[in-house]
């Protein structure tokens, strides 16, 4: 579904990717995970398209992307959900939902999905016309996962979803993740601080470490690695 070969990106001066090469097949979770600063966003926004690359290839459904203006990519079913939501905080929760399907014009299919988002998210429904600025963090995060899902993605770029939000809310959106992975069959590439959370999750795990991948391996495999445990696992 999608490869990065050998991707570098930069901030001016500062190499932010020294040669990612990921890849996602259909219908998996995939984790990024990594310590501050190892180049996990960077690697999201690079695919994404908001961040030119230096060098290299990225690939969705076999078709180059890299270069392609990040608003044609939702069209294609590539949707990235940013780090720290983005949401529209003037906007109502309506508003946000409408505008992840832009581009969209199949009127009563668009209002089935504004059905389906909210049927995963009723907390969303209940606050549907009050501004996103006013939401609570989680409910947030919901509406930044809705508004891609509303683009009916095959593909969907999660940067840390846990951010900042508490346990249980935590587990809730991780369970609709799971949720939107097994019955919609839509594939995931997830960035998470949370190493343990992402881990549980995904199926297969790239470690990246200063804009390197140093480990890739199954999800359970990189769990019970020693050296993953030490350095990322808390033990
Ligand atoms: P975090 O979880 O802290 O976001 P990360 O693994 O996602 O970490 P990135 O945000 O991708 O890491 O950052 C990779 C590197 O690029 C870091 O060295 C960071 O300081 C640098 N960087 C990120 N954004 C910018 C920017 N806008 N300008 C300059 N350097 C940046």
């Amino acid at each position: 579904m999608l490869e990065l070969k050998n991707v570098h990106t930069s901030y001016g001066r500062i190499q932010a990717l020294k040669g990612i090469s990921i890849q996602v097949f259909p219908g998996e979770i995939v984790a990024m995970i990594g310590a501050n600063g190892a180049g996990k966003s960077t690697t999201l926004m690079a695919t994404s398209g908001v961040l030119p690359i230096d060098s290299g290839e990225i690939f969705y459904k076999g078709r180059a992307i890299h270069g392609t203006p990040p608003e044609k990519l939702p069209p294609m079913g590539l949707c990235q959900v940013p780090e720290g939501r983005r949401i529209f905080p003037r906007l109502t929760v309506d508003e946000n939902l409408a505008l992840g399907a832009f581009y969209r014009r199949d009127r009563t299919e668009i209002e089935a999905d504004f059905e389906t988002v909210y049927g995963l998210f009723p907390i969303l429904k209940d606050r549907r016309r009050q501004h996103g600025g006013t939401l609570s963090g989680g409910e947030q995060q919901m509406l930044a996962i809705g508004r891609a899902l509303m683009s009916r993605p095959q593909v969907l770029l999660l940067d840390e979803p846990s951010l900042g939000l508490a346990p249980l809310i935590v587990q809730k959106i991780f369970d609709i993740i799971n949720d939107i992975n097994t019955t919609r069959g839509t594939t995931i590439l997830l960035v998470e601080q949370n190493a343990n959370l992402a881990l549980q999750t995904a199926r297969r795990g790239y470690v990246l470490e200063t804009g390197r991948i140093i480990m890739e391996d199954r999800a359970d495999a990189l769990m019970h690695n020693p050296e993953i445990r030490k350095a990322y696992l808390g033990e």
